[in-house]
């Protein structure tokens, strides 16, 4: 029975916030999550649910759902100006060697699931932000930027690259930056293309890419335009037409789809324009505030890990805490020290981001003469690789069981199969 810190505030409805509000919920805590957004952010780029977030999603009873909304893409075609193939990287063989149990999905589509999970037995507010902070002894008051201020137990830090709560309790951003050199803008907008879903077209000149791929059943498109931008950018986080300016003046000059994209993305709903980071922090914690998700440990989206560090994080966060009954004093360190290993794994193996970028015109002609020639044998190895499963690539989970279920060894999972001796992959765990 959990006795002390019920009242939690969890600042950031995306993904880290929602899944620690169900386990939190689910283990007799009070969650209460803030979002700045008027309301659930559906942007539309997809991304991946891998290693044990597959775990935490099969324990929230998710796992059909996401398998259900899935994207499939299955090869990269590398395309010039006239719009012809220069070469294609099959990525079947690819996944199954080294992702097997990997779904992908929309972050929106991920996002909105774990809402509706959660939604009928947790507060959520949206259109508002917390604005400051003071924690004493018992408790931390918090003043909202819409006006009033409340008290709550304990506060959740899951707002993104730029958290809120980070720089009130830990101050300014840069300290905890890692700057990877490049600029991101992703938006969706129609398939007026007619694209597959299965497969993405990606132009390039030095030191810039733009990707189109198909999404929800090819009804939407959507577009990334990835460049490199060795100073960073500066700009104000919350204005979309600055964002707007600044992608469309780096792309004029461009071939190919660029210009239709650039007038197409002038009324895009959902540009998420923002720099390839990472945060590093020597500490997660201070007092009675925490940080989960993006705001703790953002691994940069080279990376491929954010929505996966995400859930597996708020799955141990809410698991210290109700093994601690609550106190965050042992909770908060032991949620740090469960995770920080698997984090700091994690974020190493960001790459570099050059294949889908190369950065001058003698790498973008090494790319396109020698992927030819060296995707063949790369996707041969890979077969033979992933025919060797599950030996070469299983291994034991790396969370903890808090629930009383058994964590089944990683990879060796497949899509739709439930949990060992559990139950709770169908729709009946609710929050
Ligand atoms: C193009 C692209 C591709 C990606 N590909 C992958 C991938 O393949 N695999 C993968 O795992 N990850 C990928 N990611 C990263 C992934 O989206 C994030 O790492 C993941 O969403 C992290 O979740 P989060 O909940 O911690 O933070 P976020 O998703 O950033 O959510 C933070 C939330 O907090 C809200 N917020 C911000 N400020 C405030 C405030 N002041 N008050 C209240 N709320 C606030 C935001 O509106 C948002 O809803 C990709 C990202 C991009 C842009």
């Amino acid at each position: 029975m959990i006795t002390k810190n019920t009242n939690i505030l969890i600042s950031g409805a995306s993904i880290a916030g929602p899944t620690l509000a169900y386990w939190l919920k689910r283990y007799g805590f009070t969650p209460t999550v803030i979002e700045r957004a008027p309301q659930l952010r559906e942007g539309g780029y997809p991304i991946d649910v891998r290693h044990e977030a597959v775990q935490v999603a099969k324990l929230m009873g998710i796992w059909s759902r996401l398998q259900q909304e899935k994207t499939n893409i299955g090869e990269i075609s590398f395309v010039n100006e006239r719009h012809q193939r220069i070469f294609r990287v099959n990525l079947q063989p690819l996944r199954k060697a080294f992702d097997p149990s990997t779904v992908e999905i929309t972050r929106g589509d991920l996002a909105k699931t774990l809402y509706d999970l959660t939604k009928d037995e947790v507060e959520y507010c949206f259109g508002d932000s917390i604005q400051a902070l003071k924690q004493d002894e018992e408790g931390v008051d918090v003043t909202f930027e819409r006006g009033g201020s409340r008290r709550f137990d304990l506060v959740v830090g899951a707002d993104g690259l730029h958290s809120i709560v980070r720089t009130l309790v830990f101050g300014d951003e840069a300290q905890f930056e890692r700057y990877f050199g490049y600029q991101v803008g992703v938006f969706t907008t129609d398939n007026y293309l007619g694209l597959d879903e299965a497969s993405m077209q990606m132009y390039n000149v030095p030191g810039k890419g733009v990707g189109l791929r198909s999404t929800r059943g090819n009804q939407a498109l959507v577009a990334y335009f990835l460049f490199k931008q060795p100073n960073k950018l500066r700009y104000d986080h919350h204005d979309v037409e600055r964002q707007k300016q600044l992608l469309a003046e780096v792309f004029a000059s461009e071939a190919w789809e660029v210009p239709r994209l650039l007038e197409k993305m002038q009324t895009a709903p959902d540009l998420y324009f923002d720099a390839v980071s990472q945060i590093r922090m020597e500490t997660w914690s201070h007092g009675r505030a925490v940080l989960l998700g993006d705001a703790g440990y953002c691994p940069a989206l080279l990376s491929g890990q954010g929505s996966s560090l995400a859930m597996m994080g708020a799955y141990i966060l809410a698991g210290e805490l109700k093994v601690a009954l609550g106190d965050h004093q042992r909770a908060f360190p032991q949620y740090e020290q469960a995770f920080r290993p698997v984090v700091t794994k994690e974020q190493k193996k960001v790459g570099s981001g050059n294949f889908f970028v190369p950065g001058t015109g003698l790498g973008l002609w090494v790319r396109n003469h020698l992927g030819p020639l060296l995707m063949p044998p790369a996707l041969v190895a890979a077969e033979l690789w992933g025919g060797l499963l599950p030996m070469s690539n299983s291994r034991p989970s790396r969370l903890k069981d808090y629930d009383g279920n058994v964590l089944p060894t990683i990879n060796t999972i497949q899509p739709g199969e439930p949990l060992q001796g559990g139950s709770k992959d169908e729709p009946t765990a609710t929050a």
